[in-house]
């Protein structure tokens, strides 16, 4: 072994200032610069393209010497800042994105201050977890006893939600063991409409895409339920090991459903894990209005969602709910980790040990301010902010069918409006790329943020209201542009 090299024999130092008050005063005027931001949202555009010298910013070395805190800041404020996505903007619907609070903003600083790791161990941030947890059960109807953890979000709380139902159905055995020593190649089954999350989390989990059969849609873009038993009596037959179906509470593309009650029937018939994916339309759950269309998630194994769409936490927080304990804590044992173990007392004590319910060790202390913001609303505020989330996209489903030039491409089953400017007889190529140029130029000109997906063929604007900040008048101005857009573009040369 070589010798260690010397290092210089220097006074000690630490990366605290010098000067408090310096830092004291930043810390306060980059707050209030921030709400200033965000009581003034409306004043900006909705979203903004980045012009070439914010690129520069960017290619810069790394700095070897101090540029000192206020610098820092004065190039967050020039490069960063003026260019967000936009999810927070009251015009912004695209893909699904939560808008946050400035509650949650407060609840952050405090948790940021803590700087605490919520791993586990004997202090407070496990119990603030578990006592997050415990509420989202009550909220979703799953049992007290039920197991859960909070994670960065859906996609997250998807592939937890697999791994746990992976071994689960497999006895532990590919967890342990892997995947080889199984009789056959295990199979999830999810509609066509189904997140892209639950492939990845296939690949994750070693099943490949191959180990994700996409099952057919009916026209209501809910699971095909005889083609869902057909395929899986076809992949026994062929020596194929079924072993979960994951259901949609609120499909990306349009909001659809799957029938959850029938789902949870079948899955206890054939022995299957029944995992539900409600990113954000598990939260329907929490609406007595809305809480029939997500009936039967109450009695999945397993269901992913996400805090920071429809509950509108800040970025980020999702979670898993899991129904037995049991299998939730042998799919993330930590093995004989030595360095892990509690002890009888001291910090190390503690019955909460939330890492070892997930892949992450680290973990930042994300549940402070779902249960600070809970504590500030209350249930009953954020049931009113969902259903007017949903009165919003069905007004404006209503106003798209009252336009001859727009055409509704989906139902609005929930908080969800697929739709398209018509152009004049104009073949599919022609209009979808009609559609395509339209979208971009009103996220251009800042007027609004909706995204795009293609149906069947077709290219759809697409809002997803998940956006507390939205008033009717938000989505009339995005209908007048897509109106306008259309004509300018279609117009006789
Ligand atoms: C957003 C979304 C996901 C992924 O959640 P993230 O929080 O973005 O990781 C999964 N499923 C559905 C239906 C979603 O809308």
């Amino acid at each position: 072994m070589p010798d260690l090299p010397e290092l210089p024999d220097l006074p000690e130092t630490s990366l605290d200032p010098d000067d408090w008050t310096a830092v004291r005063a930043a810390g306060h005027a980059a707050l209030d610069e921030m709400l200033d931001w965000l009581m003034t949202l409306r004043d900006r555009p909705a979203w903004q393209p980045m012009p070439e010298a914010a690129f520069a910013e960017f290619q810069r070395p790394v700095p070897r010497g101090p540029e000192g805190l206020d610098q820092a800041v004065r190039d967050f404020r020039r490069a960063v800042l003026p260019y967000p996505i936009g999810n927070v903007h009251p015009r912004f619907w695209g893909w699904v994105m939560g808008s946050g609070t400035p509650g949650g903003l407060v609840a952050q600083v405090l948790a940021a201050g803590m700087n605490v790791n919520a791993w586990g161990g004997q202090h407070a941030a496990p119990y603030v977890e578990v006592q997050v947890l415990d509420w989202c059960k009550q909220l979703l109807g799953f049992p007290a006893e039920a197991s859960g953890i909070l994670v960065s979000g859906g996609s997250i709380a998807n592939l937890v939600g697999l791994q746990v139902g992976r071994d689960a159905m497999t006895n532990g055995l590919a967890g342990t063991d892997g995947l080889k020593a199984l009789p056959g190649d295990l199979v999830i089954y999810a509609s066509t409409e189904t997140h892209n999350s639950v492939e990845r989390a296939a690949r994750t989990l070693g099943l490949g895409t191959a180990g994700l059969h996409q099952i057919p849609v009916n026209d209501r873009l809910e699971i095909d339920l005889d083609a869902l038993s057909q395929a899986i009596a076809a992949d026994r037959a062929a020596g194929r090991q079924p072993f979960c179906v994951v259901g949609n509470a609120g499909t990306v593309n349009t909001g659809a459903t799957d029938d959850l009650a029938a789902l949870a029937d079948f899955c206890a018939r054939e022995q299957l894990w029944f995992h539900v994916d409600g990113a954000f339309g598990a939260l329907a759950a929490i609406s007595p209005a809305l809480a029939p269309l997500v009936r039967g998630m109450e009695r999945a194994d397993s269901v992913a969602f996400d805090l920071h769409k429809w509950l509108y936490m800040p970025y980020n927080v999702g979670c898993t709910l899991v129904r037995d304990p049991a299998h939730h804590r042998r799919a993330f044992s930590p093995g004989a980790a030595s360095y892990l173990s509690a002890l009888e007392r001291g910090a190390a004590a503690g019955p909460h040990n939330q890492s070892h319910l997930g892949p992450e060790l680290s973990r930042e202390f994300r549940a402070l301010p779902v249960w600070m913001s809970l504590k500030e609303h209350g249930v009953d505020r954020y049931v009113r902010q969902i259903e007017q989330n949903v009165a919003q996209a069905r007004a404006l489903g209503a106003m798209v069918q009252r336009e001859p030039e727009l055409e509704l491409l989906a139902p609005v089953a929930l908080n969800v409006v697929c739709f398209r400017y018509r152009g004049r007889g104009a073949d599919l190529d022609r209009a979808n790329a009609i559609n395509r140029e339209i979208l971009m130029r009103v996220q251009e000109r800042g007027v609004a943020v909706p995204s795009s997906t293609v149906l069947r063929g077709v290219f759809a604007i697409r809002v997803a209201n998940t956006n507390h900040r939205s008033r009717r008048e938000d989505f009339a101005a995005l209908v007048a542009a897509v109106l306008e857009e259309g004509r300018r573009l279609t117009a006789p040369a």
